[in-house]
């Protein structure tokens, strides 16, 4: 059986990954920062799907919070597996940050981009020792980082930055046949969000994109699934466009 880890699977497009993952046959840590029971409704609905998983906690950026993940990623796959090999990796929780550049702080940046862009880099680091040759890694950007939005310049600094991980780790990890790529959403209904709520404002959102409409958390998740694929073995290093062609004049 394939074993995943899926960062940020409570809720939004990281549940839908771990969902389409555990629908694949893979065993999938689902994480969490601190909505526990959204996380367990994740791994319930696996359970009911016939899948298996488990809930991993850890808030990015707090102290010792990769040791605090990986000692529940590794005794969770221990128990059910016999072992601690990861076969696939999905780098996807985040934060968004909405303000004006004037008005964005050291603090502020400190704090996107310890979610955004540090953790994924030393989850990937400390997955490495875990991941057999052939595995998957799959970070989830943001197509922030192809347009200029002032308010949103932290939050696109931070994606910007991790779109660095898939060039460089690719090269690194390639002669293991492990493969690292970059998923780039567009606006995606997380299932949460007042704004996909009003018929206004997703009718102008639904027009930024060539295929007129607003992504759904399964439009990525499917993409996801591909990448984690035997099918997807000769792509790495990539950035994929996710975004049902949003701004492609
Ligand atoms: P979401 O629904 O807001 O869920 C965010 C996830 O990240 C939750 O599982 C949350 O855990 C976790 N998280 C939040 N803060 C954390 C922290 N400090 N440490 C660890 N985990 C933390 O997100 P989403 O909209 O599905 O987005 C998922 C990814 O896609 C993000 O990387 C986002 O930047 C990217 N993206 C989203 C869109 C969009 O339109 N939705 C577009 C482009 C890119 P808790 O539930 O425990 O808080």
């Amino acid at each position: 059986m394939k074993t995943a880890l899926v960062t940020g699977a409570s809720r939004g497009i990281g549940r839908a990954i771990a969902q389409r993952l555990a629908r694949d046959g893979a065993l999938v840590a689902v994480h969490y920062a601190t909505e526990a029971d959204a996380a367990a409704d994740t791994v319930r609905e696996i359970e009911a799907n016939g899948g298996q998983a488990f809930a991993v906690q850890a808030r990015f950026g707090a102290p010792g919070y990769v040791d605090d993940l990986f000692d529940a990623v590794e005794s969770g796959l221990k128990s059910r597996t016999g072992a601690s090999t990861l076969d696939i990796l999905v780098n996807n929780a985040g934060i968004k940050l909405v303000r004006d550049p004037e008005e964005t702080t050291r603090q502020d940046l400190d704090e996107v981009f310890d979610v955004n862009a540090k953790a994924p880099f030393l989850i990937i680091q400390r997955a490495v020792g875990l991941l057999p040759d052939g595995a998957r890694i799959i970070t989830i950007s943001s197509g922030i980082t192809r347009f200029g939005n002032p308010q949103e310049i932290g939050y696109a600094m931070s994606k910007g930055a991790v779109e660095q991980l898939s060039l460089h780790w690719a090269k690194h990890l390639g002669p293991r046949g492990i493969t690292i790529n970059t998923v780039v959403p567009g606006v995606t209904d997380n299932g949460t969000e007042p704004v996909f709520r009003d018929p206004q404002i997703r009718a102008h959102l639904s027009e930024m994109a060539a295929l007129k409409r607003v992504g759904e958390t399964t439009d990525i998740a499917d993409i996801v699934g591909f990448l984690a694929s035997t099918d997807a073995r000769w792509i790495t290093g990539a950035l994929i466009n996710a975004s049902g062609g949003a701004l492609l004049d």
